[in-house]
């Protein structure tokens, strides 16, 4: 089997989770968010497809220094098939399986909790679930399903994520003129309440590439702002965990 796939981005390290960490970063993503940080991952190019053998020899070098492997992208639940296979050769070896998602394709989802594959999902919410204000944050309206369509998709991984138990993380990307007010804000904070997920405020940079070259000039939201939209959250949410991360990591 073969699956989009980026080796030179792979890499051993923490990140939120509290464990040592494999990323391994898939190609190809069905999404254009203005702010994405991994332009260079969105396409599903010539040069990412390789067979899964390759991967799996990695998976099995590093499991004997990490405690989970952690499939990015890229959106990495756009190659079912791989991403299962993948999944449960990892829990063979004993891992623990990480998720970073959009959230877009339900169905990949399902199969892997339905399988077990998955103890933990970061999934990213980028905007109020809202059609006007979802094209506004992320410009859904040059992405190839149509916004309605995707928020349905969205809405059904979040019921999903309601029925199973397992470490959910939610982020939210707070990015300057975008994703900043604190109405669009709580918003997302309620499906995190809702789901019992912890809560992760993502502050935009400009130091990695950038997708959409206008926003390299805009400062990023600054620590003061982020911890009075935390503070506000806490007033609102007292029992939700609520993470900062900062712009480098
Ligand atoms: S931020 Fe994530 S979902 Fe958005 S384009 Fe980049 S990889 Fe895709």
């Amino acid at each position: 089997m073969q699956a989009y796939y980026c080796l030179d981005y792979l890499e051993r390290t923490g990140r939120s989770v509290k464990k040592n960490v494999f990323h391994v970063y898939f190609g190809g993503c069905n999404f254009r968010c203005p702010y994405c940080n991994t332009p260079d991952l969105l396409d599903f190019r010539e040069e990412y497809l390789q067979d899964v053998k390759l991967l799996k020899q990695k998976i099995k070098e590093e499991s004997n220094f990490v405690e989970a492997v952690l499939f990015t992208g890229g959106e990495p639940t756009l190659q079912r098939l791989a991403l299962i296979e993948l999944a449960r050769f990892a829990k063979k070896l004993k891992l623990k399986v990480g998720l970073d998602t959009n959230g877009s394709k339900p169905l990949t989802i399902k199969s892997l909790l339905e399988k077990k594959l998955l103890d933990f999902i970061s999934l990213d919410i980028k905007a109020p679930l809202l059609e006007d204000d979802f094209e506004r944050v992320t410009k859904s309206k040059t992405f190839f399903a149509p916004t309605a369509s995707i928020l349905h998709d969205l809405n059904n991984t979040i019921s999903l994520l309601k029925k199973h138990k397992l470490e959910l993380e939610i982020r939210i990307p707070i990015v300057p003129s975008l994703m900043y007010r604190k109405e669009d804000v709580l918003s997302v904070v309620k499906i995190a309440s809702d789901v019992g997920a912890r809560l992760v405020l993502v502050q935009f940079s400009t130091k990695n590439p950038i997708l959409n070259k206008k926003l390299i000039g805009v400062k990023p939201p600054g620590e003061k702002f982020l911890k009075t939209l935390r503070d506000l959250i806490h007033k609102k949410y007292p029992s939700l965990d609520v993470y900062l991360l900062p712009a480098e990591n």
